[in-house]
Parts: C-alpha cells; structure tokens; sequence
C-alpha cells in the first residue's frame, strides 16, 4: 500500500481589493505583486457578495479574450452571457459556465435584466486558465453546466460535501472536459472536519478560502488561515490535507493543475505565447 504524503504549506496569500469590468468590486489573490500566476491559473476573481439596490448591478460590457479559457461560478444571483458569435446563456447560483475562448470571442458578462430590475445579492467567481500553445487559437467552445450536473460527494460525517466542477475527487469525475489536468472543487465543511486529496506531485494546487477559517498542511506545523486568502501548497507531497477549525464552518475552492511551462505574454484580454501574437491579437479584435 502507498503511504501518501501530505504537502506543506508554500505561502499564504490575501486577496487585493480591486474594481473590475464596468466598476464591481472584486477580491483578487491571483495574479498579485509577487505572482504573475500560479500556472496554469492566470487569475481568481472572487466577485461579491455585493447586495446590489434595484437598478444598480454592474457587470462586464463587451470585450475580446484570446489564448485561455474563463470559468464563471455563480454562488448567488443570475448572470447573463452573450458572444460575438450568437451565444448566449444564463447562469443561476450553482451554474458553471467553461468557456474556452481559444482563437477569440467578443462577449459581455452582465447581470440579467431581471436581477438588474430587483437587485439583490450577486456573488460568484472567475478564474482564468491558460491554454497550452498548441491550443491557443482552438475554435472557441462553451461547456455550460447547470448546477444539477455537477456531482456533489458528502463526506463521512454525511453533512459536509464537495462539488467536484472539474478533475476528480474521491472516485467521481465531473462533468465538464479540460483541455489540461484540471481540479476544480468547491468544498462546504462543517467544524473539525478534515479533508485529504492525493495529488500528482507536478500539480500546483490551492485553496482559496470563500467563508470562515481552516488548518493547512502538515500535522505538526498546520497554518491558518480565513476568508479571503489564498493558501498555496509546496510540492514536497503527494497529498493534500486540510481541517475547519473547531469553532467555524469552512468554504473553499480547491484549485490544482499542472503547469504548462511556457512562456507568457499577457495584455489585458489575451494570454499568449510572444509579443507578436499579442499585436496580432490587437489587429484582430479592431476591425
Ligand atoms: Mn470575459
């Protein structure tokens, strides 16, 4: 039998406050002054929760992407996606929507009129994943999952769970295909429950915390750490571990994948390899 063993813990990091798209508050922990990425995650965007009036929601209006691929996660709210292209959806609290910009779309992320006209609480994420070389420039594609699609797994005190939105865990595959080794988990603990993944020694992985407070790593020299930070694992393992502390509920996503290693190049809406596709990507997005 292999003994697994438990990573680390590399650093903790704490999301800047930054204002995005048409001027909605966001918690960002990826990219920061210290990392550009944490590959193959370009970005987190932890948006909200936000309690917006009647009328006042604000989103993102049309813009291009190109080289990656943007997952939305919505918590709470209704989002509204419409492309260059035709495409159009809706996401409610639990929906996912993958989409894999590849070669490019032009797309705006707003609040649906409906929830614009009523307000309410909007709260949600994005992250950015890159795409190797070889699939920067893919046709763009959409996975749209409603929530009753994404596996949900309890855990042994039969009230904790996690949604497992891509990769695997304990068993169960998602629904949704990645174009790279991805784990995309959103992990809802009671107190005092502990949580242990095996992962591939290669992979980066991270936990960033959505609510209260949780026990990183090592037994003898766990590290703490709350709401609105960023918990990076060393790759001295082949195991993660985590624990809700004693006295609070802990909500989490769990990110891992395995680094691309190539070189970047990143402006704005596009991620690409060189500075020149970078230019290319302007000409091709201002006609
Ligand atoms: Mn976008």
């Amino acid at each position: 039998m292999n003994i697994l063993k438990t990573r680390s813990i590399e650093h903790i990091v704490t999301a800047e406050k930054v204002i995005e798209g048409g001027g909605f508050p966001v918690r960002r922990p990826i990219p920061n002054t210290e990392m550009e990425q944490i590959d193959p995650f370009l970005l987190l965007d932890h948006l909200g929760p936000t309690n917006w009036g009647p009328g006042e929601a604000i989103g993102a209006p049309d813009h291009p992407h190109r080289g990656f691929e943007t997952v939305t996660y919505l918590l709470a709210g209704e989002n509204e996606h419409k492309d260059s292209k035709g495409n159009h959806g809706r996401l409610r609290p639990g929906d996912v929507q993958w989409m894999t910009a590849g070669s490019g779309v032009v797309h705006s992320e707003l609040p649906s009129p409906e929830f614009l006209e009523k307000g309410g609480i909007m709260h949600g994420f994005q992250v950015w994943i890159n795409l190797p070389s070889k699939r920067k420039m893919i046709p763009p594609s959409y996975q749209d999952t409603p929530s009753d699609r994404i596996p949900e797994i309890f855990l042994e005190d039969k009230k904790s769970k996690v949604r497992v939105i891509a990769g695997e865990f304990n068993g169960v595959n998602s629904v949704i295909k990645t174009n790279t080794p991805i784990l995309f988990v959103h992990a809802l603990l009671e107190p005092g429950v502990e949580l242990k993944h095996h992962v591939s020694t290669d992979d980066n992985i991270m936990g960033y915390l959505i609510s209260g407070k949780g026990e990183f790593g090592l037994k003898d020299e766990k590290k703490s750490a709350s709401e609105g930070q960023l918990v990076v694992f060393s790759h001295d393992g082949d195991s993660i571990s985590l624990r809700s502390t004693d006295d609070s509920n802990l909500e989490l996503l769990i990110l891992g994948g395995t680094p691309i290693n190539e070189p970047m190049v990143r402006y704005g809406p596009f991620v690409m390899n060189t500075k020149e596709e970078i230019f290319q990507a302007f000409h091709d997005f201002s006609k």
